[in-house]
């Protein structure tokens, strides 16, 4: 029986000697201290043994089970080292390699162009002024003087949001900034209704219209909308204030006309053209031939909408000035398709 027992701890150790892998360690203490080894065997047997081998067997079983443990510890500990030791000097970092570039995000164009617009107008004295996108019609037609039926709403077809029982006053995304007008107006004058105090302020933000989607029109787009009220402005600010904002814009060089045209809130009303800078004033396809481009609409603020923003037109007036970020960069970069600032394709974003 002993020299079975030394039989068995030889035969481990050499089995042991060869082992290379972890996996093929397990399988070797399964293999040799498993349940159904041959050395759990002797243990089993014991109870079959008289009383005077029963301890002599059993303390030599003993002695090589701690020794067989020992040396798979070791053996463990080993292959741990070497398995570490080789993913070492395999697998190492090359220092000197580029490292990988971290794509940087940027503001949308429509959103830098914004801010050069909201920069040059703070530098006139103009603070932003932010009014909501979802308006009345009230506040989005009727206080601006567009009556009920007027044909000038036609201009700008509009997607309601809720329309029923609400009468003559739905609820529709705004067409346009301007009835910030009758908000700011109206914020303003409650605080001091004798006494209302004068306003400089630019108005930002996304408008609405019920557009087929084209080349040149979209469903959405920004807007600037400008308002001075005071005692005894004129309409030579007016044009005073934009000339001095074209230059800054589209540099000192540039030259602008006014046009008679039309608003219901305005009056008079005018749209600015700047001289062309890509021709020059020449003619060429950009500005069709005109040697112009137009760049806003503006007007003296109506007395109606005056009154309505709680402003007595007899002691006040005011002028009021719309233009689109989105078309100016149109102008500026040659852009030909509108549908580029909302179809988020990163080729086009990317070039701002
Ligand atoms: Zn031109």
């Amino acid at each position: 029986m002993l020299e079975n027992l030394n039989e068995i701890e030889k035969t481990a150790l050499e089995a042991l000697a060869s082992v290379q892998n972890e996996s093929d360690l397990e399988s070797w203490r399964v293999t040799h201290l498993g349940r159904n080894s041959s050395l759990m065997q002797v243990f089993s047997g014991l109870g079959g043994l008289s009383k005077e081998e029963r301890p002599v067997v059993g303390q030599a079983a003993n002695r090589v089970k701690v020794a067989l443990e020992a040396t798979l510890a070791d053996k463990t500990e080993s292959l741990k080292r070497s398995t570490l030791e080789r993913s070492l000097s395999e697998e190492k970092l090359d220092v000197t390699l580029p490292g990988r570039t971290i794509h940087q995000g940027r503001l949308h164009p429509s959103t830098q162009q914004l801010r050069r617009v909201l920069a040059i107008l703070a530098e006139m004295g103009f603070q932003v002024y932010t009014s909501r996108e979802v308006e009345t019609d009230q506040m989005n037609f009727q206080l601006l003087n567009f009556a009920l039926h007027h044909p000038a709403r036609e201009m700008q077809d509009s997607f309601y949001v809720d329309a029923r029982e609400r009468g003559d006053n739905p609820i529709l995304l705004r067409t346009h900034s301007s009835p910030g007008q009758i908000r700011s107006m109206q914020e303003f004058s409650a605080k001091d209704p004798k006494n209302p105090p004068p306003i400089r302020i630019a108005m930002p933000g996304m408008c609405f219209r019920y557009e087929q989607i084209t080349a040149r029109s979209e469903i959405q787009f920004n807007q600037v909308e400008g308002l001075a009220v005071g005692e005894g402005i004129t309409f030579a600010d007016l044009k005073g204030m934009l000339t001095n904002f074209a230059r800054r814009m589209f540099g000192v060089q540039a030259r602008v006309r006014f046009r008679a045209s039309y608003f219901p809130f305005t009056a008079p009303s005018a749209e600015v053209d700047v001289e062309c800078f890509v021709c020059g004033g020449k003619g060429c396809q950009v500005c069709k031939g005109s040697g112009w481009l137009e760049i806003l609409g503006c007007g003296m603020v109506h007395p109606v909408v005056l009154q309505n923003g709680g402003y007595d037109p007899k002691r006040y007036s005011g002028f009021a000035f719309g233009m689109g970020p989105e078309r100016q960069l149109m102008l500026r970069y040659r852009i030909n398709d509108i549908r580029y600032f909302w179809g988020n394709d990163v080729r086009f974003l990317e070039q701002f």
